[in-house]
Formats: structure tokens, sequence, C-alpha cells
């Protein structure tokens, strides 16, 4: 399976994968995910929200357990988040048979479109329209940077957009969702563990940053006649880090824009976006309204006008106690030693599905922690146990 995906999408020069929603090179994905089905005897299907699906046994029974992850990319992504739950959760298909285990519910691998949101810029658009968090109205408006809409997206991609839309019944039809997924960070490798189980996904959200000052000659200028609002912005940089450290948080300035931006101009304008995730909402909120102060006081002393917008926000997700639990005895066959349950901060199709259906992920280990980068890695071995650990799920939840 990694034979074929390996030259999809994969760009010559950075060696990292770019594979947008309804581009040819998610074509060639979705062509290969309906081989993988075709191939194993199991019933294929495309959902009206771009989705796809290989059952074993009959959907419309009920109770299905459900696996499966995404196979789009971010710009220049690596070779594991997304296709290594896909991969695995076929794998696990043969496992199970090779075992001789015969499912009792319905079983399906799924493939969740658009999940990376890299070409539309919404993350998870496949499984936010099934669940209705995400209208086909609001879909309507998405476009990509070259103007191309969703919907003509999708409709060039031989698509039907037309029919995109919440999915109640199929929802109502799975009694648990597994994702297995690459880890996006190094608990694992701190611990010692190839697999290990989620706990619940941190809040996090987006704060745009501007902060007002006064355009003036860099070469003029005496410093304590200016009103420079980079100087604040990168005291308020400096403080989120100190912040998210005392917190126990995750604090980053990862995009700004200055105005005029010449190189011998005091900016006028500084604009920081601050993308910040806590394990709890209480401390997210006293983070962030800590940063808040830090920009205001320093801003206070620079002569600088300090403005805070939430962009986004998005609240903690649980996942549920009950098969997270049983997931993680499933694992180890030890009740009293159950396998390492870690939280992410790292959004998934499972954290959209929990809020309809019991959810449960589980991570291989990362070695380096290195994720959206050609650099992303898992050690074969791990990946292995990965499939051996997603067998004995599925055969704990649908075979017996
Ligand atoms: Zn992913």
């Amino acid at each position: 399976m990694w034979r074929d995906l390996r030259p999809v999408g994969r760009h010559p020069d950075s060696g990292g994968y770019r594979r947008y929603a309804w581009t040819g090179a998610d074509t060639d994905c979705r062509a290969w995910f309906r081989d993988q089905a075709t191939a194993r005897g199991m019933t294929y299907e495309c959902d009206r929200n771009g989705n796809q699906w290989a059952w074993l046994g009959d959907p419309a029974a009920g109770d299905a357990v459900v696996t499966g992850s995404h196979l789009d990319s971010v710009p220049d992504g690596g070779a594991f988040d997304g296709p290594l739950g896909v991969v695995s959760s076929f794998a696990a298909v043969d496992e199970l048979r090779a075992r001789g285990a015969a499912p009792t519910r319905p079983l399906a691998v799924v493939n969740f479109g658009d999940e990376e949101g890299a070409r539309f810029g919404l993350a998870c658009v496949g499984s936010r329209l099934t669940s209705g968090a995400l209208t086909p109205r609001d879909a309507g408006r998405l476009r990509d940077a070259d103007g191309v809409s969703l919907p003509q997206a999708m409709e060039r991609a031989g698509h039907d957009p037309q029919a995109i839309g919440a999915d109640p019944e199929r929802l109502a039809r799975i009694g648990a969702f597994v994702e297995l997924h690459v880890e996006q960070g190094r608990a694992l490798d701190l611990t010692g563990d190839p697999v290990g189980v989620a706990s619940a996904i941190w809040p996090h959200g987006r704060w745009r940053f501007d902060f007002h000052g006064e355009a003036n000659h860099a070469g003029t200028t005496r410093l304590e006649d200016r009103r420079d609002p980079m100087l604040t912005y990168a005291n308020t940089v400096l403080a989120a880090r100190k912040r998210a450290r005392l917190a126990g948080a995750l604090a980053t300035f990862g995009k700004v824009a200055v105005e005029p931006n010449g190189v011998n101009a005091i900016p006028s304008l500084v604009r920081g976006w601050l993308d910040s995730r806590a394990a709890d909402e209480a401390t997210l909120t006293a983070l962030v309204e800590a940063v808040e102060r830090a920009a205001r006081e320093r801003g206070d002393r620079d002569g600088v006008g300090v403005h805070v917008e939430r962009e986004s926000f998005t609240p903690v997700v649980e996942f549920q106690h009950a098969l997270r639990d049983r997931v993680a005895t499933l694992l180890t066959g030890d009740p009293d030693r159950p396998a390492p349950v870690l939280p992410t901060g790292a959004g998934h199709d499972a954290g959209i599905l929990s809020a309809a259906v019991p959810t449960a992920m589980l991570f291989v280990r990362n070695p380096t922690g290195v994720s959206h980068s050609p650099a992303e890695n898992a050690a074969e071995d791990d990946c292995l146990a990965g499939v051996g650990a997603l067998t004995d799920v599925l055969e704990g939840l649908a075979c017996r």
C-alpha cells in the first residue's frame, strides 16, 4: 500500500506531499482507496459529502464499527499524517481475516475528504458537512487561492455538489469510530510506548493582535520620539512564550503583517496572529488574557494602541470515556495496565464526529514529533504495532 501511495502528489523538490482536496493528486488517492476496497471484496461507496467508505457487512444493520482517517495533506506534508490511519485500517482488516475473526457488526474503513483544509482554508470539511457543523450554504462560500469555489472544485472532480449536507442517518448507523493517527508530538517517544490512546483534543483558538503606532523615518526620528508598534509586538511575543511556559500550555505567533513594511520606516501598524492551546478552557482564557494584558501594558509605555480580536475558537473535545478506557484496555489485554492515554493539541475528524458518535483515537509514536513537514516519520516496527493495536481494538469491538 505504501509503495502505491508513495509517488502520489509528491513534490520533486521538497519531497513533501501536496494532496489538496478535489485536485488530481486527491483523485489519485481516491482511486487508490476504491481499489483497496474492491481488492478486499468490501462494498465501496462515496457519500454525498465526498467521504469514501469501504464496508464489510450491511451498513443498514446499524451499530457499525468504523475506522479510518484522511488521505489529503497540508502543503508539503509528510507521508504519515492521514494515510497511516487509512493504510493501517485496511491492514487491520487483512489481519482480522488472518486471525479468522468474523465481525458480528458492520465494519467500515473511511477516508474523510478535505481534512487538512489546505485548499479552502477550513479543516475537516468532509466530517463537518456530514455532522452538520458546516452548512452547505457556508461550504458554498469557501474559495481556493484561484477563486474556485468548493462546489465548483467538487463538480470538476466529478462529485455532485448539490447533494452535500448533514447526513444524520449515516451517523446514526455508526456505533463507534476509531481513528489511528501518527502522533504530532513527542509524548510517546518520551514514555517509550509505540502506541497510545487519545484522552482529549485541547481547546484552541486564534486571536488577532493589532498594534497601532506611528509611521516615521528610521534615520531621523529620535528613539524617545517614536511610537513603534514593532517593539510592543516583540515584547508581546516574548510575554506569550513566558505565560505559556508558566501555564503548561502553548502560545505561538506564527503570522505577522507590517505596514508600511519598509526597511527604513518605523511601522504604523503591526498585526500578529496568536494561536493558543491549553488542556482546559479556563487555562486557555487566563493565558490569552495575560498575553493581552502584557501587550497593553507595554503598549502604554510605547505610545502604541492595542486591539485584540478573537477570530476562531474550538472548545475542548473529550473523547467518550467508556470507549477510550475500553480501547486502552484492549491494547494491552490487561485492565490494570492500560495503554498510555494522552491529550493532543491538534484537531482531527474524530474530534468533529465525537459530538455525534462514540469516538476514540490511537496514536503511533513519532520519534521526532515533527509533523506537517516532509521530515515527518514513524518507524516500521511502530507502524506494525499500530496495525496490531487497531486490529485488537476492532476485534474487541466488532467481533465479540
Ligand atoms: Zn491528520
